[in-house]
């Protein structure tokens, strides 16, 4: 028997009202459903099914360990195929209700959600520094920028508003929104809670019912946002939550029910998550690595420039797709690379909960390792280290996945630490003589995630925006994630798919168009004579 923690009961079809539950908190939640595991072995992470906290019977079990001590702090299921297919069915049936519902009571829970996300934005924070390791400033920023696509969401009356014309006398051709159906999200591990949000809060808006997989090294906060789902009054079926790694996400992308497929993360898992989804006839768009380019003009504005990029390039340990992994030196600005040590070895390495911490750990060990790989391999093709954080040690964290800020220099192109994606806190440096070689050097690179140029000049920012090929360009702004009335694009190596993530494009993602013809004239009520003529709509 799995162990059952029941937090919705409403009927499927009643939700013009919000019942409030009192909160609970995740570690309580987690451990008031471990059934096998005594109070001092770590939490087993429930599966989120048909509006029920369900303890998997699974044997397969994943560790999720605290990057900054290597504790185990929960375990998560891969769940078995039975609960992959009920959590299918409770979407397929959720979904005969929920396209039903007004577009007024699902804004409705909209509101509702983003002010629990609000009020639990400290918890929610808790958790990702937890897990992922961020620091907590940081996580509450993961938080707000996903909450930001909720508190969007409550314009789905506006957003999902169809066109009509009167296309001849008596005859209006309009055209509707429809959901599509079930959708699915498959999240990577470096936005807890702000990349689940950019998918699940706008699939519901729309009217469809979703499965969503966060990734199996970080999954808290997605369980902290179901549960607060459901006080939200989003009804059982709507939102689930299933755990694991491939044979999940293989599921995903065979299970018939599954009409759509939100992905970010890697390459590697993206292109495959792509054609295996696409080939079985579903929609997929796919967020990929990036290699994003900040370009320092020499009239730049030295101390801001220097500032942006050291935070843009080691905030988060790096772990961001928009990081500004690699800065591009136009001409004498190449002078300024000493400064750019002095600031980055200025940041302060260690735990996320301690208020002064700059730069947290990466993700695991394996990553630690990779990490050190690609800066090694930078140093034998002959980069030079100008700053090297490898031997970083943080007391009372000695086992941490810890790893200071790094420069290397003199970086050239085909370097291996130039063409992959570090992800980690390393900045690598190139040098070039005109702004024309600059663009050269990007709009060659396989990726086209996010881009930066810092300026005095508009016309150097306008040609640079004009011919450069990169889903965001910030004009000295480092990290140009476009807030949710625009949508997260991509390009060349960075997104696959046609629909961009949330904006106007997320809810096209979300939606089918539906074009009806309809003639309604008053006349024809007399009148019986058929017509066999094709209509010309005249
Ligand atoms: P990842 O690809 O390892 O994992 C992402 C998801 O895919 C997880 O849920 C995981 O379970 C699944 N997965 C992993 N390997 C798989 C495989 N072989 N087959 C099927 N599924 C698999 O990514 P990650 O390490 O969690 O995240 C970091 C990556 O995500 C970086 O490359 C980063 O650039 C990218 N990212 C991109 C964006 C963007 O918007 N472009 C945003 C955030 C992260």
């Amino acid at each position: 028997m799995s162990s059952v923690l029941r937090l919705t009961r409403q009927g499927a079809t009643r939700y013009p009202t919000v019942a409030r539950r009192s909160p609970v908190s995740q570690a309580h939640l987690l451990r008031s459903l471990s059934t096998t595991a005594p109070a001092n072995e770590p939490p087993k992470t429930p599966l989120y099914i048909n509006g029920e906290f369900i303890q998997s019977r699974t044997k397969d079990w994943i560790e999720v360990h605290n990057p900054a001590t290597q504790e185990v702090v929960a375990l998560v299921p891969q769940a078995t195929p039975d609960e992959l297919q009920e959590a299918s069915r409770s979407a397929a049936h959720a979904f005969k209700t929920w396209r039903k519902t007004s577009v007024l009571s699902r804004q409705r829970m909209m509101f509702d959600y983003q002010a629990l996300i609000r009020d639990h934005m400290d918890e929610l924070a808790r958790s990702i520094v937890t897990e992922q390791g961020k620091t907590f400033v940081d996580a509450k920023g993961d938080v707000l920028r996903g909450l930001q696509v909720v508190e969007a969401a409550t314009s789905i009356p506006d957003l999902t508003m169809g066109q009509r014309l009167e296309v001849a006398k008596d005859m209006d051709t309009y055209s509707i929104r429809e959901p599509l159906g079930v959708v699915a999200g498959i999240c990577p591990f470096n936005f807890p809670a702000m990349i689940p949000l950019w998918m699940f809060p706008l699939a519901i808006a729309c009217g469809n019912t979703t499965l969503i997989k966060p990734s199996e090294r970080d999954p808290g906060a997605t369980m902290i946002l179901a549960r607060l789902a459901a006080e939200a009054g989003i009804p059982a079926g709507v939102l689930n939550v299933v755990h694991g790694s491939v044979n999940t996400v293989n599921f995903l992308c065979d299970d018939p029910a599954v009409r759509a497929i939100s992905f970010v993360g890697s390459d590697h898992a993206g292109k495959y998550i792509y054609d295996r989804g696409s080939a079985n006839g579903k929609r997929v768009q796919a967020n990929l690595g990036a290699k994003n380019h900040g370009v320092i003009m020499p009239d730049a504005d030295r101390n801001h420039t220097l500032n942006q990029l050291a935070g843009a390039a080691f905030g988060a340990a790096g772990q961001r797709c928009m990081a500004l992994s690699t800065a591009v030196f136009v001409g004498d600005s190449r002078e300024w690379q000493t400064d750019l040590v002095e600031r980055a070895r200025a940041l302060k390495v260690g735990q996320g909960f301690d208020a002064d911490t700059d730069v947290g750990p990466v993700i695991s060990p394996q990553a630690l390792e990779r990490i050190h790989g690609l800066i090694q391999s930078g140093v034998d093709e002959g980069a030079e280290l100008l700053l090297d954080g490898r031997q970083v040690s943080i007391q009372g964290y000695e086992r941490g996945n810890f790893l200071g800020p790094t420069i290397l220099t003199k970086v050239r192109p085909e370097m291996r630490c130039y063409q992959e994606e570090i992800f980690g806190p390393v900045l690598v440096c190139l040098e070039v003589k005109t702004l024309d070689e600059a663009l050269e050097l990007i709009n060659a690179n396989r990726y086209g995630n996010g881009t930066a140029i810092f300026t005095r000049s508009g016309a150097t920012a306008r040609k640079f925006q004009q011919e450069v090929d990169a889903g965001q360009v910030g004009i000295n702004v480092p990290i140009p994630v476009p807030l949710p009335m625009f949508s997260f694009t991509g390009s060349r190596g960075s997104f696959l798919g046609d629909l961009n993530f949330y904006g106007r494009s997320g809810v096209s993602f979300y939606t089918n168009i539906k074009t009806i013809t309809s003639l309604w004239r008053a006349e024809d009520a007399d009148h019986t004579t058929a017509s066999v003529n094709m209509p010309t709509m005249h």
